[in-house]
């Protein structure tokens, strides 16, 4: 025995909860499948359902098939008579191109979802009827361009066919376990993101914005650049774009040059291979304290056979590390 949550009423699909007491007096309610006549259960020690006044054998899945079917059909049909939306959330390839003109950069964000207004392009709807040697069991189409078409596909124990997926023919397949997931249909907004909606051919579109202005941080794209600054230093800064760009602007009248693409000629698994690679290759010198004429090599004794040997930069007075020197305006060889 299955429970009807839905039946027909005035020729619609009409679920139990949106029934009144007036309605069950007055009113008659069929089997969505077989036409038989049933009653609406609203009061009592049982969960309100619908029953059959006379022997009845709907299976379970056909129920929810064409029950699902129905309530599709009829909701997208109300949102064309009434002008109202039926939204489908699609995901698209977010990219920011805000700071593209100045670096040449753009922030890839990944995913991201929108939503479509359905009626706007399909005005029109065919309940399985043949098309192109496949019968769907509803085709959204649009007048305007009939070979604009969209496949609704209901899914309770079977998937829809590879033959159909491979179609090239857009495809919206939508699971249904429960009557849960026939209520869902009502709200008019299909998604990507519900684990039982699938979309098969639909082209994921890639979007080109200035995405990240309504980012309180700016441009999120995580970099390593290279500067040069015109006193003959550089330095291989790594951060978030709209931090490395406002820094750049602030110090511009400093810098010689700028490559925002310095990671894409890197070769070696080890940074400071790469970094030694690509100054040889742009013909300038490494600078390391180690390599200063101002050094002097500190030898220190810790516990009683072991020493650490440090850098004591006898110009500045102070220990040194290697990459202090890279923006060290008194590096001398
Ligand atoms: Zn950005």
């Amino acid at each position: 025995m299955i429970t009807h949550s839905w039946a027909r009423y005035k020729g619609k699909p009409i679920h139990i909860d949106e029934v009144t007491l007036e309605m069950r007096e007055e009113g008659e309610f069929f089997n969505v499948v077989s036409g038989k006549k049933m009653t609406a259960y609203l009061e009592g020690k049982f969960q309100r359902h619908f029953h059959h006044l006379v022997p009845d054998k709907t299976s379970k899945e056909t129920y929810l098939h064409e029950t699902a079917k129905q309530v599709f059909l009829d909701s997208y049909e109300q949102a064309l008579q009434n002008d109202k939306p039926f939204q489908l959330e699609y995901a698209y390839d977010a990219t920011c191109n805000r700071l593209f003109k100045e670096t040449g950069v753009k922030c890839k964000l990944g995913s991201r979802t929108d939503k479509f207004d359905l009626t706007r392009v399909y005005d029109t709807f065919f309940l399985e009827k043949g098309y192109e040697g496949f019968q769907p069991d509803i085709r959204l189409s649009s007048t305007k361009n009939p070979l604009e078409n969209i496949f609704i596909e209901i899914a309770v124990t079977h998937e829809s066919s590879s033959k159909k997926l491979k179609s090239g023919h857009k495809l919206i397949e939508i699971k249904i376990r429960n009557d849960e997931d026939i209520k869902a249909l009502r709200k008019n907004h299909i998604s990507v993101l519900n684990a039982n909606t699938s979309l098969y051919n639909f082209r994921k579109k890639g979007i080109e914005s200035e995405f990240c202005l309504s980012s309180e941080k700016g441009c999120r794209e995580f970099r390593k650049v290279f500067i040069q600054y015109k006193n003959g230093t550089y330095e291989f800064p790594q951060y978030y774009l709209e931090n490395i760009w406002s820094d750049i602007s602030i110090n511009h009248e400093r810098i010689k040059n700028v490559d925002y693409q310095v990671e894409k000629t890197f070769v070696y698994l080890n940074d400071k291979e790469n970094k030694e690679d690509y100054l040889k290759r742009n013909g300038l010198e490494i600078r390391e304290c180690k390599l200063c004429k101002y050094v002097a090599h500190n030898r220190e004794k810790i516990g009683k056979k072991n020493f650490r040997t440090s850098l004591f930069c006898k110009f500045l007075k102070e220990n040194v590390t290697d990459e202090k020197a890279e923006l060290c305006e008194y590096f001398r060889k």
